[in-house]
C-alpha cells in the first residue's frame, strides 16, 4: 500500500501564539479531571466568578430566540448597529452611522475580520507589549509583522509615543492600543492618546483602538475613546458585551469605523467581504446589544468603593505587594494585574515553567508574562476576579510558592 504522510498544520501557524489558552490551561484541565480544584486566574471570564449579567440581557435574548432563528445580514442586525452608533453619537462622536457599525461574534471576530482584510505578507503592525496576545497571533497568522512597543512598567504600564514612533517604518499599515489595558491594566492619558492619534496622523496609519474594557475604570482613571481625539486618522473602534455585560459566552461585540473613510474604500470592501464569509455574527448575541448599550448600566455598582471588582482589585493589589520581591502597579481599569518578580530573588529562566510549578504545587491557575508577548520571564498575570476569600486564599497560595522559592 502506497505511504501516505501524516497530516500536519499549515506551516503558518508555527509563528501563531495564544499561550493564555495553552499547555497550562490543559495541564489544569487535567489536573481537574484528576479530581484536584484550580482555582482559575487565567482568564477574565466574569460570569463563573458571579458576575452575572443583568436580567434584562438575559431577557431580550430569550425573548429574541424564536425571531433570531434565521442568519442576520453580514454586518448584524439593524437594531444593534443603531444602537451603537447612537452610543458613539453620545460620546462625541456625532457622525456615528449604522453603516459605520459592525457586529461580531465578540470582538474576537471583528479583529479576525480587520486583520484579515489588512495585512500583506510583510506588513508590520504596531502592538504593544504585553499585548492581547490574538493581535499579535493574528497578524502572525496573516504573515505580517507584529512590532511590539513597550508599555514602561515604571510609568503607569503607559507607553512611550517617542518609542511608538522609533517604530514606525515604511511598512507599518497600523497601530494598535489597548485601552484600558489587558493585561496591565493601564488607562492611558489624554495626552499619550493625542500623541498616538498624531503619530497615526502625520505616519498615515490606521489607528486600531481595543476599548473593550472601555466602562471598567477605577476612582479618577479617565476613559478616552480614541476616535473622539480627531475626524481625520482613519479609526476602528473595538468594544461588546463580554466584560462590561459579563456575557463573553453569548459572543457579541462591536466595532465602530470614523475618519476618512472615503480614504479606505477599498480596504472596507475587504471588511465587507471577510464579514460575508462568515455569513453573520451568532443572531441571538446580537439581540442583547441594545439593551445593553440603552439599559440600566449595572457595571457602575461593580467599580466603585464598596462594589465586587472595586474592592477585590484592593485587596489584590495590597496583598501581593506585601510579599518579598514583588512589584505591581495598581490597576485603573479592567481586571487584571501583572506583577513582576524581583530576578534578584526570583531568577526565572522559563516563565512558563514557573506558572506551571506554581499549578502543579498550589493548584492555582495565572498566565506567564511571556503569553502576552511580553519581554522577560519576571511577570505573571492574574484576574481579580475571584471573591475576596478566594482571591485571599490564592494569593495565599502563589506567596506560599513563592517563599518556597526563594528557600530553594
Ligand atoms: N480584546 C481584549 C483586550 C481582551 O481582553 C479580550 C478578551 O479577553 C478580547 C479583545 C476578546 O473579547 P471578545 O470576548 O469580545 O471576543
Amino acid at each position: 500500500m502506497e505511504e501516505f504522510q501524516d497530516f500536519t498544520q499549515a506551516t503558518k501557524l508555527r509563528n501563531v501564539r495564544y499561550d493564555v489558552r495553552g499547555p497550562i490551561a490543559v495541564e489544569a484541565a487535567r489536573l481537574e479531571r484528576a479530581g484536584h480544584r484550580i482555582t482559575k486566574l487565567n482568564i477574565g471570564n466574569m460570569a463563573p466568578f458571579g458576575f452575572e449579567a443583568p436580567d434584562s440581557i438575559m431577557m431580550d435574548m430569550i425573548r429574541h430566540l424564536p425571531t433570531a432563528q434565521g442568519y442576520s445580514d453580514s454586518a448584524g442586525i439593524y437594531s444593534a448597529r443603531t444602537a451603537v452608533a447612537q452610543y458613539y453619537q453620545t460620546k462625541g462622536m456625532r457622525d456615528a452611522k449604522v453603516e459605520d457599525v459592525y457586529l461580531g461574534n465578540g470582538v474576537s471576530d471583528l479583529i479576525t475580520i480587520t486583520l484579515q482584510a489588512l495585512i500583506n505578507p510583510g506588513d508590520e503592525i504596531l502592538i504593544p507589549t504585553p499585548d492581547y496576545p490574538l493581535w499579535t497571533g493574528l497578524t502572525a497568522l496573516y504573515q505580517g509583522i507584529p512590532v511590539h512597543y513597550i508599555c514602561d512598567e515604571n510609568n503607569h504600564w503607559w507607553p512611550d509615543p517617542e518609542e511608538i514612533e522609533s517604530k514606525v517604518t515604511e511598512r507599518t499599515k497600523a497601530l494598535v492600543i489597548i485601552n484600558p489595558n489587558n493585561p496591565t491594566g493601564a488607562v492611558y492619558p489624554r495626552e499619550i492618546l493625542e500623541a498616538i492619534v498624531d503619530i497615526c496622523r502625520r505616519h498615515n496609519l490606521m489607528l486600531l483602538a481595543d476599548e473593550i474594557y472601555e466602562k471598567i475604570t477605577y476612582d479618577d482613571a479617565e476613559m478616552i475613546n480614541a476616535a473622539t481625539l480627531s475626524d481625520d486618522v482613519f479609526t476602528i473602534t473595538y468594544s461588546g458585551l463580554s466584560k462590561t455585560w459579563r456575557v463573553a459566552g453569548y459572543r457579541s461585540g462591536w466595532m465602530y469605523i470614523s475618519g476618512p473613510k472615503h480614504r479606505a474604500l477599498d480596504y472596507l470592501e475587504g471588511v465587507q467581504l471577510m464579514a460575508n464569509l462568515r455569513m453573520c455574527p451568532n443572531v441571538p448575541g446580537q439581540h442583547a446589544v441594545q439593551t445593553a448599550l440603552g439599559g440600566y448600566q449595572s457595571i457602575q455598582e461593580l467599580i466603585v468603593p464598596g462594589g465586587r471588582l472595586y474592592e477585590q482589585r484592593d485587596v489584590a493589589y495590597k496583598q501581593l505587594s506585601e510579599i518579598e520581591g514583588v512589584e505591581v502597579s495598581q490597576m485603573d481599569g479592567a481586571m487584571y494585574l501583572f506583577p513582576r518578580l524581583d530576578p534578584e530573588i526570583y531568577p526565572i529562566e522559563n516563565d512558563e515553567a514557573f506558572v506551571m510549578e506554581l499549578l502543579r504545587q498550589q493548584k492555582i491557575l495565572v498566565s506567564h508574562g511571556r503569553a502576552f508577548n511580553w519581554i522577560d520571564d519576571q511577570h505573571f498575570r492574574l484576574v481579580t476576579l475571584p471573591a475576596v476569600e478566594e482571591l485571599q486564599e490564592a494569593i495565599d497560595g502563589i506567596a506560599t510558592f513563592l517563599a518556597q522559592y526563594r528557600d530553594a
